[in-house]
């Protein structure tokens, strides 16, 4: 099975998503990846669906990515006697301690002693996503005293941004620790880490994973966006995570912050997910209303690798009509006339590299000769990275003998990838990729192809050459007129 778009669709599981038919539905109407989301489940739940992933992955014949969402440091107010709700009031104090008892309308447990002295008197704590919002006036080695600038009603384990705050923590939680070495263990495909706020965030999770998976930075903080294209260098690919980003940043500064994250990561060829209310509204509807129709649009003209389901697929009642209408919205933006020209508008030259020669001649000898479809040999997925960075009219078929990039390049924009036999000189690279683009629907006999691969053949970082071929007839096909 071959989708016929180019941007990918990634569905976050949960409660709404748990059997294996729901999975297999999900996959079948346009799900290319599947996100688990740390932040909620316990360690058998994420076990049990990476199990069901791969069973369907087997089942269907196609690779299917992984990606293990850690929670990051997320922090969370104390609890109110009996659960609460408290009101309180503009204007008023406000103040949070370590102390551990109930929390009323003047103080609540704020069980992060590490906080309190990173605060700065001015600093907003923004509790519940945004709804309410706290400015500290004092603070101490143990406490904050705030005033309420914007009230409301609290109640138990409600969560607090610190947006103008530059956390000088760690990046990765012990419980990301944990949760990362699971992952490993049960063969994730990438990894996100959660409020990146600088490139060096990367280090620890790139020391503990080594070249087992790829990692993802989540960009949800203001700090990220100053640090914007160095993250984006240290990661191997990006998500514009809206939902965090929202809280921390006004409403309508995250279209051109979108804009702005797609772009760098299109320039550098690393892979782009738009995260977090896409479609929003079908997590209670059957369908989706239109500003969201537009929203999943936006990302896809701006050529975005991957479009991301929340909610609507984790914990709302119509997963699968989720994707299903994403994938229609994806296939109706990409078959506009005035895609190609948004995509077009924003290509970056290419690298000084021989792969970045290679791939830009792949894309513009399949344009000349409108052929139907490229080929590059990948071992890595490097190679098919930097194809799908010149944003091809045609598909991608992503040849590689290594079943962790084939499913790794479920996250890449264009690229279908094909797990197939080593290839041990020219000959079998031509008839490798011609018996693969004509099984997968993408060529037919008699159609050229181009190809690009590396030799000497199997090792990765080799890409050095291109050939265009002409589809044999099939054995036993037709036979070519004299
Ligand atoms: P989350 O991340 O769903 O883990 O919070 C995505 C976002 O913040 O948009
Ligand atoms: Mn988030």
């Amino acid at each position: 099975m071959r989708r016929s778009r180019k941007a990918k669709i990634m569905a976050t599981l949960g409660p709404a998503s748990d059997d294996r038919e729901i999975i297999a539905s999900l996959f079948r109407a346009g799900a290319d990846l599947f996100r688990l989301n740390f932040s909620h489940g316990e360690a058998a739940d994420h076990r049990r669906r990476v199990e069901i992933i791969r069973s369907v992955e087997e089942e269907e014949g196609r690779p299917i990515g992984i990606l293990l969402d850690l929670q990051g440091p997320k922090f969370r107010l104390g609890t109110f006697g009996g659960g609460g709700p408290v009101e309180v009031q503009p204007g008023e104090p406000f103040r949070l301690d370590l102390d551990e008892r109930p929390g009323d309308a003047t103080r609540v447990t704020f069980p992060h002693p590490e906080l309190f002295p990173v605060l700065l008197p001015g600093s907003s704590l923004l509790v519940d996503d945004g709804r309410l919002r706290l400015t500290v006036t004092a603070h101490g080695a143990d406490f904050a005293e705030t005033e309420v600038a914007v009230g409301g009603e609290l109640s138990d384990r409600k969560g607090v941004n610190l947006p103008g705050v530059f956390l000088n923590l760690s990046a990765m939680t012990d419980k990301d620790r944990r949760d990362a070495a699971l992952g490993l263990e049960l063969g994730v495909d990438w990894i996100a880490l959660s409020f990146v706020q600088r490139p060096e965030d990367a280090g620890e999770l790139r020391r503990l994973v080594g070249s087992r998976c790829r990692v993802m930075a989540k960009l949800e903080k203001p700090a990220a966006l100053a640090a914007l294209d160095s993250i984006v260098n240290a990661f191997d690919a990006v998500m514009v995570a809206r939902g965090d980003l929202g809280v921390e940043m006004p409403p309508e500064t995250i279209p051109t912050a979108q804009r702005r994250i797609v772009r760098a990561c299109r320039g550098t060829g690393k892979p782009v997910v738009v995260a977090t209310q896409m479609l929003e509204s079908m997590v209670g509807s059957p369908v989706p209303t239109r500003a969201e129709a537009s929203d999943v649009a936006t990302a896809v003209y701006e050529g975005a690798d991957v479009v991301m389901l929340s909610a609507e697929t984790a914990a709302g009642q119509h997963p699968v009509e989720s994707v299903r209408m994403m994938n229609r919205i994806i296939e109706q933006i990409e078959g506009d006339e005035y895609y190609r020209a948004g995509i077009e508008g924003e290509r970056s030259n290419p690298e000084p590299t021989v792969a970045d020669a290679i791939c830009y001649s792949l894309e513009s000898t399949a344009r000349v000769l409108s052929t139907p479809a490229v080929a590059a040999y990948t071992a890595s997925g490097f190679s098919a990275e930097r194809a799908a960075r010149e944003r091809p009219v045609v598909p991608i078929l992503a040849l590689t003998p290594h079943l962790e990039t084939a499913r790794r390049l479920a996250l890449v924009w264009g690229v279908h990838p094909v797990r197939v036999r080593d290839v041990a000189d020219e000959h079998e690279m031509v008839e490798v990729a011609c018996e693969v683009a004509v099984r997968e629907g993408a060529a037919k006999p008699g159609d050229r192809l181009v190809i690009a691969a590396g030799v000497p053949f199997g090792t990765s970082g080799t890409t050095n050459m291109i050939r265009v071929v002409e589809i044999p007839p099939e054995p036993g096909g037709e036979e070519k007129a004299p």
